[in-house]
């Protein structure tokens, strides 16, 4: 018997809210083939990595051979695009296979993106491309091993055909996406849009209560908690992002999830040197999503969801605007905490050390390489400062020695940052590199940047040239929307 028969797509999420979806089916591909499997993620799934090589398995990754039971479809939400409400986005070129059981119990979605067209394309042709697909399958997978929250990358399906993209035509290709909700920002908007009363909106909202935050269904209040948890887990996301020098480089409200995780890695990339003024997307010509902007959004993203959920909050609409005034401005408390949490685990200190300020300052002031000053506070905690300071430049030395040695006076544990501070990054020069060679059927390089930033804290001798930040020769770098 096939071992599709034995896999369960359940469809919570279609059968909850048949108002955000429509029933769809994937387009059939001319020439599937894998390209890259995310074997432990598979396992995970229950799904068998060696059916799913095999011609049923691609057919059942691509959408086409579906157990009996399931029942894909597109997702619609609203959102806001730098700043400018489409209050119809929805799923252009993606589709919600279903929900699976992972191995721990919860349901994870089965998405695809660049599944062929549906009811939102909008003009869009549904499509992926291999380049952008690989990209956001190597980001999602490296953030996954540096302990970000976010999606996750199951595979890579080349289809066979040739899409038209603005610098000539492509080779098509699907991601096979894994996430534990794809609700956002932009399904409360697109909610608040479609129903007055709110009752739709307060469907949505006890839906992404019992899935992701069921503590709080007992709550005396549970949609104004449930806004209080976004705020908290999207903060501490992004204060992730912040330590690790990522731009994600398209904050539009319907690519921040209500679980909080990382979602939508098309322009997105990380900082060589810390610069708040970071901008690598081609489209953001305002810098409206500059890496030090990256928190300001979040809250501006955040006021949003507080406006969409505004008759959740109380019965009386006076009282219900008061606290949602109240909610907004504990935002950038909220944040703070993140960020000095994040960076008290990155010192190994606690959050409300004065190290955390003087490291905040010493960031602004001397834009090391996070990746190296993080990774060289290893051996500085045992005295050896040279991979700390060759994060700066050589005028920036003395601030970074008078910081690390009043730090190293707290004992920080080398064997905890070991845990915490990537050796590998995605850095834009390998990324280029390997898509450009994957672009042309060479994997090799691909996979292994791949291997070297899914096992981010381990060094291996044979991957040191990805060590680093890129040479002066690789010039500025531009990133180009994921489609
Ligand atoms: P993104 O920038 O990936 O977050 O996408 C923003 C919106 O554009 C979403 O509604 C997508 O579904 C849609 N979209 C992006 N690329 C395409 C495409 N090639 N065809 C149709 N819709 C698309
Ligand atoms: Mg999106």
């Amino acid at each position: 018997m096939s071992p599709l028969t034995s896999i369960t797509l359940h469809h919570d999420y279609a059968d909850a809210l048949p108002e955000l979806t429509v029933d769809w089916s994937a387009e059939e591909q001319p020439d599937p083939h894998l390209l890259v499997l995310n074997e432990p993620l598979a396992r995970e799934l229950g799904l068998d990595p060696e059916w799913l090589r095999s011609a049923e398995g691609v057919q059942f990754l691509i959408g086409r051979a579906l157990p009996d039971t399931a029942r894909p479809v597109a997702m619609g939400y609203a959102g806001h695009q730098f700043g400018q409400l489409s209050p119809r986005l929805g799923d252009g070129r993606a589709l919600l296979l279903g929900e699976i059981s992972a191995a721990d119990g919860s349901l994870r979605d089965l998405h695809l993106k660049g599944s062929g067209p549906t009811p939102f394309s909008r003009g869009g042709d549904g499509r992926g491309a291999v380049g952008p697909m690989l990209r956001e399958y190597l980001m999602s997978e490296a953030m996954a091993a540096l302990g970000t929250p976010t999606t996750r990358s199951l595979a890579v399906v080349a289809t066979g055909r040739s899409i038209p993209r603005a610098g000539g035509p492509e080779r098509g290709a699907l991601l096979v996406r894994v996430a534990r909700g794809h609700n956002r920002v932009g399904t409360m908007q697109y909610t608040r849009l479609l129903d007055g009363e709110g009752g739709l909106t307060g469907r949505l909202a006890d839906y992404v209560i019992g899935r992701h935050y069921p503590e709080l269904a007992q709550a005396r209040h549970p949609h104004r908690e449930l806004f209080t948890a976004v705020a908290h887990a999207q903060s501490a996301t992004v204060a992730q992002w912040l330590r690790l020098g990522f731009v994600h480089g398209v904050m539009n409200t319907d690519n921040t999830t209500l679980t909080g995780e990382t979602i939508d890695y098309g322009p997105c990339a990380f900082t060589d040197r810390y610069d708040p003024d970071a901008v690598f997307s081609s489209i953001d010509h305002g810098a409206r999503y500059a890496f030090g902007r990256q928190p300001t959004i979040l809250g501006w993203n955040l006021a949003r969801l507080a406006e969409s959920m505004l008759p959740l909050f109380d019965d009386d609409p006076n009282t219900a605007l008061e606290w949602a005034q109240e909610a907004i401005d504990a935002f950038p408390g909220i944040y703070t905490a993140a960020r000095h949490a994040s960076i008290g685990e990155a010192l190994d200190v606690t959050a409300d050390s004065p190290l955390v300020e003087a490291y905040l300052s010493l960031v602004q002031a001397t834009a090391p390489d996070l990746t190296s000053f993080h990774r060289g506070l290893i051996p500085a905690a045992e005295g050896d400062d040279r991979m700390v300071l060759s994060s700066v430049t050589p005028e920036h030395h003395g601030a970074v020695e008078s910081f690390v040695a009043s730090w190293r006076k707290t004992s920080p544990d080398a064997a905890t940052l070991a845990r915490l501070h990537p050796i590998y990054i995605p850095r834009n020069h390998l990324v280029d590199d390997a898509l450009r060679h994957a672009e042309r059927g060479d994997l090799a390089a691909y996979q292994r940047l791949l291997a070297a930033v899914t096992d981010p804290f381990n060094a291996s001798s044979q991957l040191l040239e990805l060590v680093g930040p890129a040479p002066e020769t690789f010039g500025p770098f531009i990133t180009y929307c994921g489609t």
